[in-house]
């Protein structure tokens, strides 16, 4: 396994929360172990909080197939009661970076 060191000290920017680590994350494209550099994801909101709801991980190279996959999810989703969910999008995925700060990469309808 790599070290920490490297992934810690590359990232200047430190948020609230405890700093998580995890074991890189991978592409969540069947078969695929590329580690993933973007988060498929929607936001979503009950009225009062917000946060984004995951539809898997992709790295460069399936980056469109997963986006299609998870436009595919969100379609199938059955909203509760002032449940509001945005367009799924991809997400840039930074180690011990919150949704919250994430960056949106692409928001086309
Ligand atoms: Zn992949």
């Amino acid at each position: 396994m790599p070290s920490n060191e490297v992934t810690a000290a590359n990232h200047k920017i430190r948020l609230m929360n405890p700093i998580d680590f995890h074991y890189r994350p991978i592409c969540s494209a069947p078969g695929c172990q590329n580690p993933a550099a973007y988060k498929v994801a929607a936001s979503w909101s009950d009225g009062t909080s917000w946060e984004l709801k995951n539809y898997g991980l992709a790295c460069e190279e399936h980056r469109a197939t997963q986006l299609a996959r998870g436009k595919a999810n969100r379609q199938a989703l059955i909203l509760g009661d002032g449940e509001v969910v945005g367009q799924v999008g991809l997400f840039e995925l930074h180690a011990n970076v919150r949704d919250a700060a994430l960056k949106r990469l692409i928001d086309q309808t």
